[in-house]
């Protein structure tokens, strides 16, 4: 979408006015007066990773490894993002690893970047092989291995309700696919 199509914060705010009162309720009384403008505001968080390129992030890399070629992996990175199909809450973890080719980054943004795609209108299978491609392409190591695990609220808390149930999904690349040791080892280490 160009910059010129998109709608400004008072049509916003006047669409979730419209489904305040397509709910029945009165959008002029107290407790609700100010909704619209909370919810824009939580939405622009909720959705700030549009704003944000996940590769420039990676861009700055280490080379002063001494030969460091061994399995990086940082485990356990929690994660709140939206399916696109309901914009209901998908509430996980990412467990990410790399093996280096001459090159690492630091850990810190290997957290921004899974940050950067969750803040944004998902589906956890995407989102998990959007993280490996932009490690892979950036950093082009010997492999990469990406595991989400999630709880998507569009089905605990709604529809089918089955609460406790989550969704793993993995992207393995480069050594990470063809080896099985390695895999094993990169699996080994989730729970
Ligand atoms: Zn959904």
């Amino acid at each position: 979408m160009s910059q010129s199509d998109r709608p400004d914060r008072a049509e916003v705010e006047a669409a979730v006015r419209t489904i305040i009162r397509w709910t029945g309720d009165d959008p002029d009384r107290d407790g609700l007066i100010e909704t619209p403008a909370r919810v824009v505001r939580a939405y622009e968080e909720y959705f700030r990773g549009y704003e944000e390129d996940p590769e420039a992030i990676l861009s700055k890399t280490f080379e002063e490894t001494e030969g460091y070629d061994e399995m990086i992996v940082l485990r356990g990175v929690r994660f709140e993002s939206h399916c696109e199909h309901h914009i209901a809450p998908i509430i996980g973890r990412a467990w990410i690893a790399y093996i280096p080719n001459g090159r690492v980054v630091g850990i810190s943004k290997l957290a921004r970047i899974v940050e950067v795609y969750a803040k944004r209108l998902q589906i956890q299978e995407k989102m998990t092989a959007q993280i490996a491609n932009a490690i892979d392409n950036v950093l082009s190591p010997q492999g990469v291995g990406v595991v989400l695990k999630a709880e998507h609220q569009c089905m605990t808390a709604r529809g089918i309700l089955k609460p406790g149930t989550d969704l793993v999904t993995s992207r393995m690349l480069g050594v990470f696919r063809d080896s099985p040791v390695t895999r094993q080892e990169f699996l080994s280490i989730i729970e």
